[in-house]
């Protein structure tokens, strides 16, 4: 996005990938193929367990190629969108290894051979990639990542996710709906560390209600392949016996191999590279967003910073508001959240009011049948200033950027429940809460 901008703004850009196909771990192996497996299957299982309102299956079965062939097509489709972009802005591709050897010079190691690019600036975009936990041994066969999981040939009988976050329940959604029993190991003593406490219990209810094995407060401390199966050990516990094992405890900033240390950087304690407020490293003309600097692992903030970094390198400005960014994990429910949680505004002592409303009493969640989840709306005690949003329902991946926008503009609470929602909508949701916030809500 970065490039494109940049070729936008009149820059003459060069951008080196060493993948074939371009858009990155979003687009090829991340948040694209994983949405198009978890739209798929959602309905995949609706029809599987006849839960569809009206009609009658007397037999259906599943087609996993046939899925995981929509997926591939969905990626090409976005992907091949990227070269369409860049020829059209008139990035100039290249194919290889990128390795920075001087301020101003990046060697391109490529399928083709080498070759050296001399730039007024270099940007460092090179993302992240998966942890490794200790005790955890890859095979990418049986002991994978979600490279593997997004991409098994058959549904496994058994698959252990380790790691409650993100990655862990979405995937683990997928292959329970394709009918996996699937048991997430999560360290924590909750699902989705970092999320607002009351909305990742109640997503932590409703996945166990699907069928989610989920054991909170369970450290794996070894993970292998032996004889064709994969074996979890986690401390206190006899280990698991399972035909996938799923590592999602994280992912790390992607820097191996970039040259860093040949213009004197270096990178912090966590493997990020530092920057200051306009995305430039301690080498003037070398700047790096996304996954490789501090902050959320999250493509569209990612994409917010490309933006920014670029116009400010031309115009002289280019800005992030952090604190409207939001977070969507696209099980079913959807969990979202933008601002700060409660446990945060309590951490911070900052006066804080609350509104929520459940879908249940929300009309156009009972007409599509799915009105588990809540939303709730937190407003400053004395301003009535919005300061976080947290939804898990149906659509609250959609439903939270109406909370951004609010944020984006230091909208209050009243400001949110006054503005006219369509009905019947989800939204109406937000508006309910958002007066639940403010003074008290109408339709509960
Ligand atoms: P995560 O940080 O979301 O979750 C990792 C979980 O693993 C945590 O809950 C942690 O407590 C747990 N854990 C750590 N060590 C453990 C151990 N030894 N035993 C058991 N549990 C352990 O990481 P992820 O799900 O791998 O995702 C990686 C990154 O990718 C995240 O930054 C995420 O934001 C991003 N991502 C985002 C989306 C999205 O926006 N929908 C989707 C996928 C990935």
């Amino acid at each position: 996005m970065a490039a494109i901008r940049a070729a936008q703004l009149g820059l003459n850009v060069a951008c080196v990938e060493k993948e074939a196909a371009l858009g990155g771990t979003c687009l090829r192996v991340g948040c694209i193929p994983s949405k198009a497996l978890l739209e798929a299957t959602e309905k995949v299982h609706a029809v599987l367990h006849n839960q569809l309102v009206g009609v009658r299956v007397s037999s259906a079965e599943l087609d996993l190629k046939a899925l995981m062939a929509h997926k591939d097509k969905v990626v090409q489709a976005n992907t091949q969108g990227i070269e369409f972009l860049f020829k059209k802005n008139g990035v100039v591709r290249y194919r290889g290894h990128g390795r920075i050897v001087g301020p101003h010079r990046v060697r391109v190691e490529g399928p083709d051979g080498t070759e050296e690019l001399e730039a007024e600036r270099i940007l460092i975009a090179t993302g992240s990639k998966v942890a490794p936990l200790k005790g955890v041994e890859l095979d990418y066969k049986i002991v994978g990542t979600s490279d593997q999981a997004i991409a098994y040939d058959r549904v496994p009988e058994h698959l252990v996710v380790i790691g409650g976050g993100v990655i862990g329940l979405e995937l683990g959604s997928v292959w329970n709906r394709l009918g996996a029993k699937v048991t997430v190991l999560e360290y924590l003593p909750h699902i989705l560390g970092g999320m607002d406490g009351e909305i990742a219990k109640a997503a932590e209810k409703i996945f166990r209600k699907q069928g989610l094995d989920i054991r909170t407060g369970v450290r794996v401390t070894r993970a292998y392949a032996k004889d064709g199966k994969g074996v979890v050990e986690y401390e206190e516990g006899e280990p698991l016996v399972a035909e996938k094992v799923l590592l999602a405890t994280g992912r790390i900033p992607n820097t191996e191999g970039l040259g860093l240390e040949n213009v004197g950087l270096f990178t912090d304690e966590r493997g990020r590279i530092p920057v200051n407020a306009h995305y430039q490293t301690a080498v003037p003309s070398i700047y790096a967003i996304g996954d490789v600097i501090a902050g959320p692992m999250l493509a569209h903030k990612a994409e917010e910073e490309g933006y920014a970094v670029v116009e400010h390198m031309v115009g002289g400005y280019g800005h992030v508001d952090y604190a409207s960014i939001p977070n969507v994990v696209y099980t079913h429910p959807e969990v979202a959240s933008v601002g700060r949680t409660e446990e945060e505004l309590k951490a911070a002592g900052i006066p804080y009011k609350k509104g929520s409303f459940p879908f249940s009493a929300n009309g156009r969640a009972r007409a599509m049948n799915d009105t588990e989840g809540l939303a709730k709306v937190l407003a400053h005690a004395e301003t009535d200033r919005i300061l976080g949003v947290h939804i898990v329902g149906p659509r609250a991946g959609d439903l939270i950027a109406e909370a951004a926008v609010a944020m984006a503009f230091h909208a209050s609470a009243e400001d949110l429940a006054r503005a006219s929602h369509a009905h019947p909508t989800l939204a109406e949701v937000l508006k309910e809460a958002a007066l639940a916030a403010w003074d008290k809500p109408l339709h509960i």
